[in-house]
């Protein structure tokens, strides 16, 4: 399976995705060439069937697949990374008729995916467990939000120089009777893939602005709830959009007191329809913040078409600001980029004291992480 051929087909289209199909197909059977045959399985998936061969001959074709694949590709001036995730399976060895193959390639083709991608991974039985796993937790899934199992933990948001809480984020955990808190991580992957995400990103919209409209209505301050938006979630831009409006009514919210956090790669795939969907939010006063920023790939020319409030660069950067000077170099120059378009700047993941010094001097304004709070019950 190709790795990042969706977002191609998103971008430039079809056509230019059918192309980009076949230059990857040219190059896998040049990459097999005699030994075996190579066929379209449909969509990105690729079936390479070889004779019976010692295992580290497989694993050579599979290396030199993986390296022919990744060279860069051109088309309409762009480079392109396609990567290959690849699973193996062995007949007899690892099931005798074509379907249980074909399902046990795919598992560990998908566990290399998981790996990180651009890999080979050859079929293991406990790899079977996994995915009998990750099953139960897609039924458990489905019914926590009504069970009432999924919590929204809060964490602070803070004015770094004069140390004050001016807003929380929302993180949705699952308390699950058995596993104990499950982080986000791990859940919202299943959720997002098997189409939970929406209504699971409602509820937390509807939790969330409750919660600050309630902290407000206690004058506890102008709270500003950050809440995280998935990409299925943004990709339907009207529902989207009528959801954050009946919320904001039901609660008598201030539209403004609502931040909602998107991720550079969400925006990038199809920057053009994510302008006007952040545009239709931007309408009803709602503000938008870029999360792990510096992470995806925006292109800087886009960066200022999107009506962003914030950016929150990631932990990746901060994390080792006081030991580590291109860290900081990569803080200064987000902070003067943010300066420039007129977005606010926040640090993710500050752990420690020692960064706070380098983040001022940076004069990164806003900051969160487990030094301030970490993602904490409402009370
Ligand atoms: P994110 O939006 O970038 O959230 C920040 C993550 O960094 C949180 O992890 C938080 O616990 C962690 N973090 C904060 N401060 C520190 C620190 O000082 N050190 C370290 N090591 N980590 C810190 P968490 O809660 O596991 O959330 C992971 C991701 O799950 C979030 O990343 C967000 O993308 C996603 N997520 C969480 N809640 C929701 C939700 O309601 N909807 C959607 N679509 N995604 C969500
Ligand atoms: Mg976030
Ligand atoms: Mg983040």
């Amino acid at each position: 399976d190709l790795d990042g051929f969706k977002e191609i087909n998103d971008s430039l289209g079809h056509s230019a995705g059918d192309r980009v199909l076949a230059q990857i197909a040219h190059r896998l059977r040049e990459g097999v060439g005699e030994r075996g045959e190579v066929f379209r399985f449909g969509g990105d998936e690729f079936i390479i069937l070889l004779p019976s061969g010692s295992p580290s001959r497989d694993a050579g074709i599979a290396e030199e697949l993986i390296r022919r694949v990744a060279v860069p590709l051109w088309m309409e001036g762009e480079q392109l990374g396609v990567t290959l995730s690849l699973g193996s399976v062995r007949h007899p060895e690892h099931g005798r008729d074509h379907d249980q193959l074909l399902k046990r390639a795919d598992i560990a083709m998908y566990q290399a995916k998981g790996a990180g991608k651009n890999v080979h991974l050859r079929f293991l039985p406990d790899m079977e467990a996994s995915v009998t796993r990750r099953f139960a937790m897609l039924n458990e899934l489905r019914n926590a939000q009504e069970l009432g199992q999924l919590v929204l933990l809060y964490q602070p948001i803070i004015e770094l120089r004069g140390r004050r809480i001016i807003g929380a984020e929302a993180l949705v955990y699952w308390d699950h009777p058995r596993h104990g808190r499950i982080t986000p991580s791990t859940f919202i992957p299943v959720a997002e893939e098997h189409g939970l995400i929406e209504q699971l990103g409602e509820w937390v919209l509807e939790e969330a602005v409750r919660q600050s409209a309630t902290w407000r209505s206690r004058g506890l301050m102008p709270m500003r709830m950050a809440v995280n938006v998935s990409s299925a979630q943004f990709r339907d831009a009207n529902r989207l959009r009528n959801a954050v409006d009946r919320v904001l009514r039901r609660h008598g919210y201030p539209a403004d007191g609502l931040e909602l956090e998107i991720t550079e790669r969400q925006i990038m795939t199809d920057p053009a329809s994510s302008v006007a969907t952040m545009n239709a939010l931007s309408d009803l006063g709602v503000a938008m913040a870029l999360d792990d920023f510096g992470t995806g790939y925006s292109s800087l020319s886009h960066l200022r078409e999107f009506p962003l409030r914030k950016l929150k660069i990631d932990r990746a950067f901060t994390d080792q600001i006081d030991r580590d000077t291109a860290g900081l170099a990569i803080v200064r120059a987000v902070v003067e980029l943010g300066r420039n378009l007129g977005m606010q700047v926040v640090a993710e993941g500050v752990e420690r004291e020692a960064q706070v010094a380098p983040l001022l001097a940076a004069e990164c304004a806003q900051v969160q992480g487990f030094l301030f709070g970490a993602p904490m019950l409402a009370s």
